[in-house]
């Protein structure tokens, strides 16, 4: 074992998340650690809230960053909106609403799923179809924005049928929150959650989590106490003190908080606006980049999203190899397929601090550079791809 400090290698991240961290995040959470507890750090964690408030665009008083990756947002969620027995209906076009799948059969619920095609949206008529067959649904689940295939889906749609259906709607909002417009309360979502490493472009570990009244009043009226002495809202929000006293419940990740609330300022002074409109405009400088290598897009246009685009891997071209020197070579990383989509598709990252004009450059010179390497021999089979 070396016994050094870790020094990483420089990376240009083009992945499917975590994205680029600034020098500013990363100075601020490398600032002194004080108590979790101490008044400071109190007034601190009310101006992460309202931070998330403004970038959830809601008035929610239950709104907070979970200790933990989406992934226990996502879990935090289920286990609270849900009680043994409970019906939930998940729309499934993707590896996150399998892994929605999965926690709530553990929880014990009963599972109706909606599947569609990998690589597309969610189809309103079929979600409207099997709340119909089952009227006694309580929550709606859904993604908003698929990582693992880089399809958007209607959400304020699919919240307007939880309501018309009189079910809650939980939406996976990690991969939209910061790079497309979310709307908590215009659209009328009950509960929502997301992670720091996409567009927030904050270090990885925290997941902000927003619940609407209706939520809240869920909770609230369990029959039996939430399964998880860590993930119970209840419990959580005493400590981030929105009801009642502020008392200890486990120590908050204090600079991986200072991070967070670093990143929402930038965000917050570079405007959502101009935000969602930067992620469309090289997004879209991407795709031209893309298809001129002869690259074509899994997701039809109008179901894409600027942040994480996913492209067919040519036949003959190894797919580990050329993320493998794109990696060590360039020093750029992109995201391989999930699922039934490994091998066969890239997904390539333009979330927040990673989605610049700069980045779109790089990575297509170095992917040009790479293809002509490894697919030399079958030129003549593609569009030029120098
Ligand atoms: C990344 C991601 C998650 C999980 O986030 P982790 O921080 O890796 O746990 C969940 N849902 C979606 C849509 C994601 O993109």
């Amino acid at each position: 074992m070396s016994e050094q400090s870790f020094a990483p290698p420089e990376r240009l991240l083009m992945g499917p998340g975590p994205s680029h961290v600034t020098p500013r995040v990363l100075n601020a959470a490398a600032r002194p650690t004080i108590g979790h507890l101490d008044p400071v750090f109190i007034a601190f964690m009310e101006e992460v809230k309202g931070l998330l408030q403004w970038l959830f665009r809601t008035s929610n008083r239950l709104t907070m960053p979970v200790s933990g990756p989406a992934t226990a947002a996502m879990e935090a969620c289920l286990v609270n909106l849900l009680e043994r027995g409970d019906k939930l209906l998940v729309c499934r076009n993707g590896v996150f609403g399998q892994r929605m799948v999965e926690m709530a059969e553990r929880i014990g619920a009963e599972v109706i799923v909606v599947d569609d095609d990998w690589g597309r949206a969610i189809d309103l008529n079929k979600v409207e179809e099997s709340l119909k067959a089952n009227p006694d649904t309580r929550v709606l689940a859904f993604v908003h924005a698929e990582t693992s295939t880089g399809a958007r889906s209607d959400a304020q749609a699919l919240a307007t049928l939880a309501r018309r259906y009189g079910c809650l709607s939980l939406m996976d909002c990690v991969t939209s929150l910061g790079g497309i417009p979310v709307e908590i309360d215009a659209w009328g979502i009950d509960a929502a959650y997301s992670g720091t490493q996409k567009c927030i472009s904050a270090p990885p570990g925290l997941s902000p989590v927003t619940l609407g009244a209706r939520a809240s009043d869920v909770i609230r009226n369990r029959k039996t106490p939430v399964q998880s002495w860590f993930m119970d809202f209840g419990l959580v929000m005493n400590y981030w003190g929105s009801e009642g006293p502020r008392s200890y419940h486990h120590t908050a990740p204090v600079n991986a908080l200072y991070g967070l609330h670093e990143a929402l300022l930038v965000l917050r002074e570079q405007g959502l606006e101009n935000v969602w409109k930067r992620h469309a405009e090289v997004s879209e400088q991407l795709r031209i980049a893309l298809e001129d290598l002869g690259l074509s897009f899994l997701v039809p246009e109008g179901e894409r999203l600027p942040q994480l685009n996913t492209v067919r891997i040519p036949d003959g071209i190894d797919d580990a190899e050329v993320r493998s020197r794109l990696l060590v070579s360039h020093g750029i990383e992109i995201g391989a397929g999930l699922g039934p989509l490994a091998g066969k598709v890239w997904r390539i990252g333009l979330m927040g601090e990673s989605c610049r004009s700069e980045s779109v450059q790089r990575c297509r010179d170095a992917l040009a550079s790479v293809l002509a390497d490894t697919g030399g021999n079958r030129s003549g089979e593609r569009r030029a791809v120098v």
